[in-house]
């Protein structure tokens, strides 16, 4: 991923979005006609989770208008993400036929695998990230929360309308509070049941309505670990497209040493020693215990405190 000196949440996996959104000019449509009949417009083409790829084109993960036609898209209900810098418009839309019949070296990959094996450019995981939260929305909402209408595409898919009793209906994101909270010279690493075996990471939860994302990162921290956190710093965010989370990384100082694990919750929780994280993200624990790879924001947190001389 690109390094940028403006914040840490770019040089994280679908941090990175070169897209303009231009969603104060949309309304009159002018714009999205305009992108529907731009030959430089390209399509980000998803079936759930997996992206549509041509290993070995220009930019394997979008495709022309003319690929789109053949893939039996329809762009009259395609999304549109925003433009490139150099005004490329750049599309999302469902896959709707069998991918076993498509022809021309086309692969369906998951986000992840994508992901970690580098096999789109570097500027469009971003974009991939919106295409998936945005096509997963749409799918989920064709239906008015108010009324129960039937909703209709709006700006390009930035809103859905109802007809019946004209709300108007945003795309929605869910916040979830990740936490790298230390103790000294210390960390609290925690393993959750469905995790990878030996693998520890930072806690995280849902943050609540009605809470602030410092009082989410004392909540959750208390009630998996029963650990109280006093000062809480923002420190970077990542968009995680499965579907709509949006991954809120933070530092939280600790102010007692007494694990009490909600074991519910988690299998494993405790303190780790500088020396003893170096090691899980060497690959050179003792005990095989590791890190969660750099495609998680968990491990950018615990790599920004490695690299942080300690303050306690
Ligand atoms: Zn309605």
């Amino acid at each position: 991923m690109p390094t940028s000196p403006l914040d840490y949440s770019r040089g994280i996996t679908f941090g990175y979005n070169p897209l303009d959104r231009r969603s104060e000019e949309r309304e009159d449509g002018v714009l999205l006609a305009a992108a529907l009949a731009d030959a430089q417009a390209r399509t980000y083409v998803l079936s759930g989770d997996r992206l549509l790829i041509r290993p070995g084109a220009a930019d394997p993960g979008t495709h022309d208008p003319a690929a789109a036609r053949d893939l039996g898209i329809d762009m009259a209900t395609a999304l549109l993400l925003g433009w490139l810098p150099n005004g490329s418009p750049r599309f999302a839309a469902r896959l709707s036929v069998d991918p076993d019949g498509l022809f021309g070296g086309y692969e369906l990959v998951d986000l992840r695998t994508l992901a970690q094996e580098a096999l789109i450019g570097a500027d469009s995981y971003g974009p991939v990230a919106q295409a998936r939260s945005m096509l997963g929305w749409h799918e989920r909402h064709g239906f008015c929360a108010n009324c129960g209408h039937a909703t209709t595409i709006a700006l390009g898919g930035y809103r859905r309308d109802c007809p019946s009793c004209a709300a108007q209906h945003f795309p929605r994101i869910d916040p979830v509070a990740i936490m790298l909270v230390s103790l000294g010279d210390r960390i609290l690493l925690g393993r959750g049941t469905r995790f990878r075996t030996g693998n520890f990471s930072c806690l995280a939860g849902f943050v609540e309505p009605g809470e602030t994302i410092e009082d989410a990162v004392r909540r959750e921290t208390f009630e998996e670990a029963g650990i109280r956190v006093g000062r809480v710093r923002y420190h970077a965010s990542q968009p995680w497209p499965f579907v709509s989370t949006l991954m809120i990384g933070c530092i939280g100082e600790a102010l007692n040493e007494d694990i009490v694990m909600d074991a519910t919750e988690l299998e494993a929780c405790r303190w780790f020693s500088r020396a003893e994280v170096s090691r899980m993200v060497e690959g050179t624990h003792p005990d095989g215990i590791t890190c969660p790879p750099r495609l998680a924001i968990a491990r950018h947190l615990i790599d920004h405190w490695l690299q942080t001389p300690s303050t306690g």
